[in-house]
């Protein structure tokens, strides 16, 4: 209502108040008054025409404002703290007239003592925290759900600020305490293994969101391994990906040693390079099979990014080192998992330094493959290792609970929120 009322009463106003419009258009706004006629010259009976195009232009800027004050107004939502780096809270420091001190302050609260609010900063003065507390929030949001397998695998789901849900699973193994995150609430990548895949793309998260499921899950303390390898493929989120990984390994955020995160790709070929050049986490590549033709019937990407050239340019990278490069393998029945495609593999992978995980598939409703059978999968995995691949059999985790790889999706929840 608002929305029309002010633009009309806009529109209405100068021609009531005539002489006090070309006043005030004339004294503030000589720009489009050089634009009309010669307003001294005016006689009543021009006056409607001479003030037209004035008028119509204030009248558009006035609208214009308008909506953007409207739209700013709807989101109101405060700006997320978690996901800035340094660089970026100093900025803020030295807008709100802080101390520059004061971003290492917000950073160390934010990812060291992982607090969940501005008032628990409490080496920071009270009226820097009031004002940073103006339009500013940690970011920080519990989990909506969770789930607990017989094997003690759990499954959380978040809600985002975007009203996304996205999946999160924590696996414990003895002294290991794995978190797999999502980068993506979706995917559009329409991978046909993949229960993820199968619901689309529903939106992107920030690096508040990504790290938010890190430091939101009650097991926090207890982490030891982070995998990007929930929802969405992180590459077709690589900037905010990026961020987080930069909160994760950098001494003024999380500070954990980069041997302790991997990134999971379908391989998306220009995003790899940039990855691999600005970050030294490792790699996993989504390989599944190794002919092209029928690694593209299971992933749309083989045709736009072929795995023969990914690995052409990983072979050019140096993977001796620290940074650990592997190949997922799920193994379907009758499609994937010969002796000839072992073969294939291992020809095919010959020269680089890494390994190779083969994991069981865990087939949904509507799944076009069936998993392959215990006998087959060890069978491969020998193969493999006979050809001097390094070759390690993935456990299954939280299958009863939907959390095992390739089984997160949120497709019934969303529907069920609509
Ligand atoms: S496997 Fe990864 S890239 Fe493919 S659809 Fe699933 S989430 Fe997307």
């Amino acid at each position: 209502m608002l929305r029309l009322v002010l633009p009309v009463a806009c529109c209405l106003l100068p021609v009531a108040c005539k002489g006090l419009f070309i006043a005030i258009i004339r004294k503030y706004s000589p720009f489009f008054s050089a634009l009309t006629r010669d307003w001294s010259t005016f006689r009543t009976g021009e006056l409607k025409f001479c003030l037209l195009p004035d008028f119509y232009l204030q009248t558009l800027i006035f609208l214009i404002n308008y909506d953007i004050l409207s739209s700013m107004n709807k989101d109101m939502t405060p700006v997320s703290l978690l996901g800035m780096n340094l660089e970026e809270a100093g900025r803020l420091c030295t807008a709100l007239k802080m101390p520059s001190f004061s971003a290492e302050q917000i950073c160390n609260w934010l990812y060291r003592k992982a607090v969940s609010s501005i008032d628990e900063m409490t080496n920071i003065s009270k009226k820097n925290r009031a004002l940073l507390a103006q339009g500013h929030a940690t970011g920080r949001s519990m989990p909506v759900g969770r789930q607990l397998s017989r094997d003690g695998t759990v499954k959380y789901l978040f809600k985002t600020r975007n009203a996304l849900f996205i999946e999160t699973v924590y696996i414990p193994d003895g002294d290991r305490g794995t978190l797999c995150i999502s980068s993506q609430g979706g995917c559009r990548r329409g991978c046909r293994f993949c229960m993820t895949g199968q619901q689309g793309l529903q939106g992107q998260l920030g690096a508040g969101e990504i790290l938010n499921q890190i430091f939101s899950v009650p097991e926090f303390e207890h982490l030891t391994n982070i995998v990007y390898m929930g929802m969405g493929e992180p590459l077709d989120n690589l900037e905010e990906v990026m961020r987080s990984l930069e909160v994760l390994t950098s001494p003024w955020g999380l500070g954990w040693s980069p041997k302790r995160v991997t990134l999971s790709t379908i391989g998306i070929l220009p995003a790899v390079k940039i990855f691999l050049k600005k970050s030294r986490v490792h790699l996993a590549v989504s390989l599944h099979s190794p002919i092209p033709e029928e690694r593209q019937r299971i992933m749309p990407v083989e045709k736009k990014y072929p795995l023969k050239e990914l690995l052409h340019f990983l072979k050019s990278q140096d993977f001796s080192g620290q940074r650990r490069l592997s190949f997922e393998y799920i193994l379907f029945r009758g499609f994937n998992d010969t002796s000839a495609h072992a073969d294939a593999l291992a020809a095919l992978l010959k020269g680089l330094e890494c390994r190779v995980n083969l994991i069981r598939f865990h087939s949904f409703p509507g799944a076009p493959f069936e998993g392959s059978g215990e006998g087959r999968i060890l069978s491969f995995q020998k193969r493999l290792r006979a050809r001097g691949l390094t070759c390690t059999l993935r456990a299954s985790r939280g299958q009863d609970i939907l959390a095992a790889c390739g089984m997160l999706s949120t497709k019934n929840t969303i529907n069920r929120q609509v």
